[in-house]
């Protein structure tokens, strides 16, 4: 019993833990034997096509990040100095700079008071006749109200760039998420459902960008269409960047995107045992757990609780912390943040500010055990006794 209860004082149970589900060491040693190890080679197809097949998109393209298809979306929409651009303030950094990198103007959009994701009904009110664009973030791999965006993106002419960094195997209705506005991006930062270090994909739903994004994403030329063998030598066609990560990534990449049905499963058996020890609490009214709306699914991306209050989310986070339990918080407010507070028209969002100062992300990762779980929760329930 003593015995235990020193081993148990010095548990620790990491925030993220990376794990290689089989294959993909075999897949980077091709990729690493076989001679190509820039972009585009035999791998990158791979996942293309893995990704074109299984969301059934018109065309997709690997990136090195999700930060980079973002970039890429911002440079496909020829967005300018002045243009506006909708975003949640509820998200990652790298969502407003890619379109801040063009010039844009941010407006930041308020969360839906219940889950973390754009609150359709406070959209319409920040179209101006600038907007050009709105971008949806999935959190937690929620699907906005995907109707309402593109009904409204209908109506004032604009276009709509998926933030599907959450996103992987999760949709809206039937559709796959990142797949249903004009362009989707998605990550595979090692935080992410799969990964491959930092890598991401850009999801090309609307044909009218199919050929220019295969010229931006090799720096600016038609190498992609010299391959193919459409022309007889590949110049400089257009302005671009490398969006494109080595082949060695991709290979690593596809290694995972084959065991994605048995990441999800693994990921989805921890978020439900989460979910239902964490359920007392929530029923006592101590804390609040996810709500997956009717029009979403749930793709155990990850586990969030929010709190009542500012100050409890603090001590218990420095609880579980000093338990060795690596819980975190999740986005500071970017309407408010030191590189935008000038620059933000002064609005309230108060919704955005609860999630901000309430919510904890748990420890999350595929080969989360029992154990591990079992430690995290009894902190929990220990901090609310
Ligand atoms: C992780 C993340 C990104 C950035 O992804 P990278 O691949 O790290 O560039 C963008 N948006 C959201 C919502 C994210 O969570």
């Amino acid at each position: 019993m003593k015995q235990e209860s020193n081993l148990r004082k010095g548990m620790k149970v990491n925030f993220n833990q990376p794990y290689l589900e089989g294959g993909e060491k075999d897949y980077v040693m091709d990729a690493t034997m076989t001679g190509h190890l820039s972009g585009h080679g035999k791998y990158t197809k791979l996942c293309h096509q893995w990704f074109e097949k299984r969301y059934r998109i018109p065309k997709s393209l690997l990136t090195t990040s999700c930060s980079d298809a973002l970039e890429l979306a911002a440079l496909l929409l020829d967005i300018r100095s002045g243009d506006e651009v909708i975003v949640p303030s509820f998200t990652f950094v790298s969502t407003a700079n890619a379109f801040v990198l063009r010039g844009a103007k941010i407006v930041f959009a308020d969360v839906r008071e219940d889950i973390p994701i754009l609150d359709t009904e406070k959209l319409e009110e920040l179209i101006t006749d600038r907007t050009r664009a709105i971008v949806p973030v999935h959190y937690a791999g929620i699907a906005c109200e995907m109707d309402k965006i593109l009904a409204l993106a209908e109506k004032y002419d604009l276009f709509v760039v998926e933030d599907a960094a959450h996103a992987i195997e999760s949709s809206y209705g039937n559709k796959q998420l990142g797949t249903i506005g004009n362009l989707g991006a998605f990550s595979f930062h090692e935080t992410k459902n799969v990964i491959c270090g930092e890598g991401g994909l850009i999801s090309i739903n609307d044909e009218r960008f199919e050929k220019r994004a295969e010229i931006l994403w090799e720096k600016g030329t038609d190498r992609a269409a010299f391959h193919r063998g459409e022309v007889k030598k590949y110049q400089w066609v257009d302005v671009g960047s490398s969006f494109l990560p080595s082949d060695l990534i991709a290979a690593l990449l596809y290694g995972q995107l084959l065991k994605v049905d048995r990441i999800q499963e693994m990921r989805l058996n921890i978020w439900q045992q989460y979910y239902e020890r964490l359920e007392p609490l929530a029923e006592a009214g101590k804390i609040q757990l996810p709500v997956i709306p009717e029009w979403a699914t749930n793709n155990g991306h990850m586990f969030y609780l929010v709190t009542g209050s500012p100050a409890e989310r603090d001590s218990l986070l420095k609880y579980l912390n000093k338990k060795g339990v690596m819980a975190v918080i999740h986005y500071l407010q970017l309407h408010s943040s030191k590189y935008f507070a000038d620059k933000h028209d002064g609005r309230e969002l108060p919704n955005t500010d609860r999630f901000s100062d309430c919510l904890i992300r748990l420890p999350f990762f595929n080969r989360l055990n029992v154990e591990q779980m079992d430690y995290v929760v009894k902190h929990i329930f220990r901090f609310y006794r």
